[in-house]
């Protein structure tokens, strides 16, 4: 086990150093593909872009379906300024508040990436009397190039346009006592756990007794990730995505949450016993939380109009959509959890 969890983190850092706002996952989506492809597993890419893989097993007409998404959340260039920066456009909930100051990538579509720093217009506090006071929002932050520009025709030369994507530097720190902290631990994380789980049953050689697929989604953080692609025989659909932590809610960073409702609503009751009795049997440290501000790829589904029972857990994430933070114990947890319920 303690190999799969090696196998885990760097996988997590190897998919975070991949830019994928969403919008922009082809690299990752092939880098994923090709990681299920080595370990022996048939995956397909979707047209739209998610990564669907088949883990096996014996019941076809009762299959479970594990996503994970693979997008994060990112921006987009809606306006080159008159001084040559750069206003952006949220992909996903992205906060201005907790997105000041972080580097970036801007990514052109023919012309290369440049470089950038997202901050508040007139960041010098030397200069800004008011800068304690200002308000953080799109309207009022940009992206600082650099490079020597200073007008809208400089950037534009540069092969800058509305439309690129910009990409945070998601600064994965993984510290000695197992704290795993970077941006886009939402969802890349148990991106990670999922592909941990395959290589487990691989290495154990283990035949489930219900068919197991996975769908690695493209547009969790907008809404519609795994509203396709839910292979035929499916009729349960479980989400591996980050767990909520905060005032409140029960579960830390050592835990694996289970979700019993969400802004769309409760999860399949049944679907939500079975994952207590399961983590309880077997003695995992599991947190039952309610998320006050959530909607997960398995409400997506439902939504969409897939007749499937559904269910969400994942290892506790603090400070989500910011700089996250996890813990090693969580993500050992979160497998655990798999195994219990699945195998
Ligand atoms: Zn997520």
């Amino acid at each position: 086990m303690e190999k799969i969890i090696e196998y885990i983190l760097e996988q997590t850092k190897k998919i975070l150093s991949i830019d994928s706002p969403s919008g922009y996952t082809q690299e990752v989506a092939d880098r994923i593909l090709e990681e299920y492809a080595s370990m022996g597993y048939h995956a397909q890419k979707s047209v739209k872009g998610g990564v669907v893989a088949d883990l096996g097993g014996n019941h076809k007409e009762d299959a479970i379906l594990l996503t994970a998404h693979m997008d994060t959340l990112g921006a987009m260039v809606c306006e080159i300024k008159g001084n040559g920066r750069l206003k952006v456009s949220p992909l996903g909930g992205l906060h201005p508040m907790n997105t000041e100051t972080e580097n970036c990538r801007v990514i052109t579509r023919c012309d290369g990436i440049y470089e950038g720093t997202f901050q508040l217009e007139n960041a010098s506090v030397h200069v800004n009397s008011e800068y304690g006071k200002a308000k953080r929002d799109f309207d009022t932050m940009e992206v600082v190039l650099d490079e020597r520009v200073s007008s809208k025709e400089e950037t534009e030369k540069l092969g800058i346009m509305t439309g690129d994507i910009v990409a945070f530097e998601p600064r994965t720190v993984i510290t000695e006592k197992g704290y795993i902290k970077s941006r886009f631990l939402d969802d890349k994380l148990s991106v990670a756990i999922l592909l941990g789980f395959a290589k487990y049953m691989k290495e154990e050689n283990i035949t489930p007794k219900r068919k197991i697929y996975h769908h690695i989604t493209a547009y969790e953080e907008v809404g519609h990730g795994a509203c396709g692609s839910v292979p035929e025989g499916v009729t349960e659909i479980l989400s591996v995505d980050m767990g909520c932590v905060g005032e409140g809610l029960a579960c830390t960073e050592h835990q694996v949450s289970i979700c019993a409702k969400d802004s769309a609503g409760p999860y399949t009751y049944q679907v939500v016993n079975d994952l207590v009795k399961a983590a309880k049997e077997h003695e995992i440290d599991f947190a039952v939380d309610v998320y006050p501000h959530y909607g997960s790829d398995a409400d997506a589904a439902l939504e969409a109009g897939y007749d499937c029972r559904h269910g969400l857990i994942g290892p506790g994430v603090y400070a989500s959509h910011g700089y996250e933070r996890s813990h090693v114990d969580g993500v050992r947890a979160t497998v655990e959890l798999l195994k219990a319920y699945l195998l």
